[in-house]
């Protein structure tokens, strides 16, 4: 297969012109099978990477139900997202061994849809005081042993793990599992030095930066602050058109840098359904348009895919090679697969997708195959 006649994502220079080629599962400098695809005036980018979502199509991580799962890689790979890190939400040690078992089954198993590449625990080692739509019940102090059952439990899966850095026996949580697993400051009322503190001790990524967290103010310039000072840092940000102004969104990417910001789409099992009410890990969500909040107004993860995201982070005046590199490269580099995806060199996965000028997805190629 060649792709033909696109712009396509450069990591160096944006886009450029050139053709794509692979006649298997993974990318080559050309192609001798005869078949090729048309992407004139279109873009062709890597497949996305979402860190950050907890369902879709009715179905949630945290149900621990495999079918559930199945449904949610096909939704993502459908819309281009051609991996996938699903997160759980704050729940009881049993309900989430579940999940993780259910991951480490599917992935096994070979089930289709997008790679599952990892589970994201964004619960639950958060705090009371900022626990947004999770549950309180369900909230755990930070445990080294936990996470490890965990990690065990999903044969290796869990890569990232949220913790709010003042809860008691944060930090050393962070320093003894940094090594392992990418550590993200999330839910979180700590101040700048806390959060500096979290960073230093090994913390690499900041969960949905500026939801469920102190604000950023010229005197207290909180977990956003600290994440600026700590270089290694990456943030995820919800571009939905919902959880952060526009504004917020072209701040971020200039204080953080294109190579810095993750966009995470944070969908709940609303996504890709029609309006309604709907359950996140154990409330009652109501979804009308682009909003999903709980009875008490409290914005409860969002509907908009990660697809979409990358496009509205472009209608704010994000440049698309940049909104690219926050939805396929740093998004893969944030959990250590960008070896194998997130960029078009030969050698990587074939994993691809074509936008049209409006950046309207016109089709997707996942492991050399067309899917869409
Ligand atoms: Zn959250």
């Amino acid at each position: 297969m060649k792709i033909t006649g696109g712009k396509v994502f450069d990591l160096e220079r944006g886009f450029v012109e050139r053709d794509v080629c692979f006649d298997g599962p993974l990318l080559t400098l050309d192609s001798k099978d005869g078949h090729s695809y048309d992407a004139a005036g279109c873009y062709v980018i890597p497949g996305l990477t979402d860190v950050h979502f907890h369902g879709c199509r009715g179905a949630d991580l945290s149900d621990g139900d495999p079918d559930g799962l199945q449904t949610m890689a096909e939704y993502e790979l459908s819309r281009g997202v051609t991996q996938i890190c699903p997160a759980g939400m704050t729940l009881l040690e049993e309900q989430l061994t579940k999940v993780c078992k259910t991951a480490a089954a599917h992935k096994r198993e070979g089930r289709p849809g997008a790679d599952l590449v990892g589970v994201n625990l964004e619960g639950p080692f958060l705090s009371y005081a900022k626990k947004g739509a999770q549950n309180g019940d369900w909230l755990h102090a930070p445990d080294v042993a936990m996470l490890r059952r965990l990690m065990e439990a999903s044969e290796g899966l869990v890569k990232l793990v949220s913790v709010a850095p003042e809860e008691p026996g944060a930090l050393d949580f962070i320093k003894e599992v940094a090594e392992e697993v990418n550590v993200a400051v999330a839910h979180t009322t700590a101040d700048y030095d806390t959060a500096l503190a979290a960073f230093r001790a090994g913390a690499r990524e900041v969960t949905h930066l500026f939801n469920a967290m102190p604000a950023f103010t010229h005197r207290a310039p909180g977990v956003v602050g600290a994440a600026l000072d700590s270089p290694w840092s990456r943030a995820e940000l919800i571009c939905d058109g919902i959880h952060i102004h526009p504004s917020v969104v072209r701040a971020t990417f200039k204080m953080f840098g294109r190579d810095r910001v993750v966009l995470i789409s944070d969908t709940m099992r609303a996504a890709g359904m029609s309006d309604g009410e709907y359950d996140l890990g154990g409330q009652n969500v109501i979804v009308k348009g682009p909003l999903a909040t709980l009875a008490d107004g409290t914005i409860a993860g969002s509907v908009t895919d990660l697809m979409a995201c990358m496009k509205t982070a472009v209608s704010f005046g994000i440049p698309l090679a940049d909104a690219v590199r926050a939805a396929a490269v740093n998004p893969a580099k944030a959990i250590g697969i960008f070896d194998r995806v997130g960029s078009l060199e030969p050698g990587k996965r074939a994993n691809v997708a074509v936008l049209g000028p409006d950046l309207e997805l016109k089709a997707v190629f996942f492991h050399g195959e067309k899917v869409v």
